[in-house]
């Protein structure tokens, strides 16, 4: 617990069990309930089910959505607010029909609605959305056939609101809601002075990609009142950035949004709504500190500042409590799911060595560096051995690729310095004071862990954002973990790595994982990834989308949970067909190519029928590696 913080980031779902194995508690209101995440892995084994793998867990969701809920109402029932809330999941963090359904289902009861913010987006939440009492907001930049969907969900009851974003927008809708004779609901985006505070601070601030001015909000009231359409200006929204990790920018666009809203009611144009947007951060790292992946608040604090801020500007106003938005879909959906995949070697700069005794005639290089690994001890100057051994390692390059140097030779001088090395950290490991060059030492003799599992597709934001994620190893939790290391997919990418982690609370380059046991597979679970990494993930090399299992727990067994749902990840047909490739055309090709061999006496029939079915099969199989248990 002290090295992988499991139960401070894990949002009460996710804790260590007395075996050592990761427990999942899908619903907090009831710990009784704890599922072995290990017997999760053996169950999806048992369904021919390979890794790596999306475990998705709908009682996490149902609970994300569930408590949001509550305490919006609780603490809107506490501060005497006047207004309701009215809360919108942004399907953009993960559109998966399986999680949004899912949403919605739980969400009814809340009157709990959808965002969209782009085309396709808004064609999705108008078929799913479908309780006339939860608003749909959108977002987004539009065009002609954007409004004209939004007019339909007008036209089937549905309390669809259009968010201007963009003046033109305003005069397009307008135009083409007389058009069809359908009145619409209009909202306002503005364009915040107030900044959040991490990595997607850019959403706010006057050069903010989205949003009106002050003086273009004022002009969009007035078009409306000119064109009698000012009761469909209905409310007004704001998004100062994702993952929000100082509370104090919560309270800052609360008070600068809801001066917005008063000044405007003053003007004549009362509003049903303030819609707050996004901004409700996940602690990644388990500091609870504003650290990029983390946040200093929780979402209790978050909510009671949104409602008891919006109240205050509004008392001192003298103007109505709003009806409350928000558009949080990070916090809804990060802890829901996470990947499992299996641990598939080890690779280590010093892994490999030669005999380096002494042989006839070789180079002095060889027999200095053999000279100063034998001879230093505690008393030679530590620092000088690492520059020597450093510097005729390079030099000893050179001479190789100046023909001065066998293979042979480079290889003897190559493990004397990893010798010389791993002496060095040994007695570094305890020093008051470690010279700056070779506090590197750790992280160049640390091992890199090979992943089954591409960066690209399923941690995204590692890649793109430095964004840090929980990793941990699912069993033997209860071991001291003894190497040190980083983690290396398998695409053919140097960037597909994580090499940032948070051991205790700070972030180190190194993740101590335990040492990999011959017979034993080695599973690790990369966590809370079910905002945005679910759905942003690309095909580089190939790799598709993940296998899914999706999992319930029984009420009346505690221990006991089903898998849903399978949902097969992208086999090689599938990406290669993305690619404008013709899998069935490959395989008749490769065919008569093996034919032909056949023809030439080069491959017995029967061979070649097996090659024909095995190329068939690995077409219809799964890209990752196939790893057994
Ligand atoms: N609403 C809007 C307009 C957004 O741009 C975003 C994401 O940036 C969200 C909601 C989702 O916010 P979050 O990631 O904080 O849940």
């Amino acid at each position: 617990e002290r090295v992988y913080g499991v139960s401070r980031w894990g949002g009460g779902y996710f804790h260590i069990g007395e075996n050592g194995n990761i427990k999942v508690t899908p619903n907090p209101s009831d710990p009784s309930i704890q599922i072995d995440f290990k017997a999760v892995i053996e169950e999806i084994h048992q369904e021919g089910v390979q890794l790596p793998v999306v475990v998705r867990f709908h009682d996490i969701l149902r609970s994300q959505v569930a408590n949001l809920n509550t305490i919006f109402r609780n603490t809107i029932a506490e501060a005497e607010y006047s207004g309701e809330y009215q809360g919108v999941y942004p399907v953009k963090v993960n559109q998966m029909r399986e999680v949004v359904e899912e949403i919605v289902d739980v969400g009814e009861h809340y009157n709990y609605g959808l965002e969209a913010g782009s085309k396709a987006e808004l064609i999705t939440v108008l078929a799913l959305n479908t309780n006339e009492d939860s608003l749909t907001i959108l977002n987004g930049y539009k065009d002609e056939e954007f409004m004209r969907l939004a007019l339909l969900g007008r036209k089937l009851g549905r309390r669809m609101v259009v968010v201007v974003e963009k003046y033109s927008e305003l005069l397009l809708l307008v135009k083409i809601s007389k058009e069809l004779g359908i009145e619409p609901l209009i909202g306002v985006r503005a364009k915040m002075t107030v900044k959040g505070r991490g990595k997607w601070e850019s959403s706010g601030g006057e050069r903010a990609k989205f949003g009106l001015s002050f003086a273009e909000i004022i002009n969009t009231a007035r078009y409306l009142k000119e064109q009698g359409m000012a009761h469909c200006l209905k409310l007004l929204h704001f998004h100062i950035g994702s993952q929000l990790t100082d509370i104090r920018s919560v309270k800052e666009a609360i008070s600068e949004g809801g001066r917005i809203y008063a000044e405007m009611h003053k003007m004549g144009f009362p509003l049903d709504y303030v819609d707050v947007g996004g901004g409700l951060g996940i602690d990644y790292d388990g500091t609870a500190s504003t650290s990029e992946s983390s946040r200093n608040y929780s979402m209790q604090e978050y909510v009671a500042d949104v409602v008891y801020g919006m109240k205050e500007v509004c008392d001192l106003e003298g103007v109505p409590h709003p009806h409350l938005v928000s558009e949080s879909g990070r916090a809804i959906t990060a802890h829901h799911s996470c990947v499992i995949t299996q641990i598939v070697g080890e690779i280590r700069s010093n892994s490999a060595g030669v005999d380096t005794g002494e042989a006839e005639g070789e180079h002095y290089f060889v027999k200095n560096m053999r000279e100063m690994a034998s001879t230093f001890d505690q008393q030679t100057n530590m620092q000088e051995v690492y520059n020597d051994a450093s510097q005729y390692k390079e030099q000893a390059l050179d001479a190789f690729k100046l023909r001065v140097l066998s293979l042979e030779e480079l290889a003897k001088i190559e493990t004397l310095y990893w010798e010389i090395m791993e002496r060095l950290q040994a007695y570094y490991a305890h020093a008051d004071y470690v010279p700056e060059e070779l506090q590197e030492l750790d992280y160049s003799l640390s091992s890199q862990y090979l992943c089954n599992f591409s960066v690209f597709q399923s941690a995204a934001d590692t890649w793109a954002i430095d964004q840090l994620l929980p990793v941990v190893p699912i069993t033997r939790m209860n071991e001291r973990p003894e190497v040190n290391c980083s983690l290396v997919d398998i695409t053919c990418d140097s960037d597909g790595k994580i090499d940032q982690f948070t051991v205790g609370r700070e972030i180190t380059d190194v993740l101590p994982m335990h040492k990999l046991k011959p017979d034993e597979p080695y599973y690790i679970g990369l966590f809370l990834t079910g905002a945005y990494q679910d759905v942003m993930g690309d095909m580089h090399n190939l790799f598709g989308r993940l296998n899914e299992v999706h999992i319930f727990s029984y009420d009346d067994d505690p221990e006991d949970f089903y898998i849903e749902e399978v949902v097969k990840g992208t086999s090689v047909e599938d990406v290669l067909s993305i690619m404008q490739y013709n899998p069935k055309a490959m395989a008749y090709d490769v065919k008569r190519l093996i034919d032909k061999q056949v023809s030439a006496g080069n491959i017995k029939p029967r061979e070649g029928v097996r090659w024909t079915d095995f190329y068939e099969a690995c077409l219809s199989g799964y890209t990752y590696l196939k790893t057994g248990k």
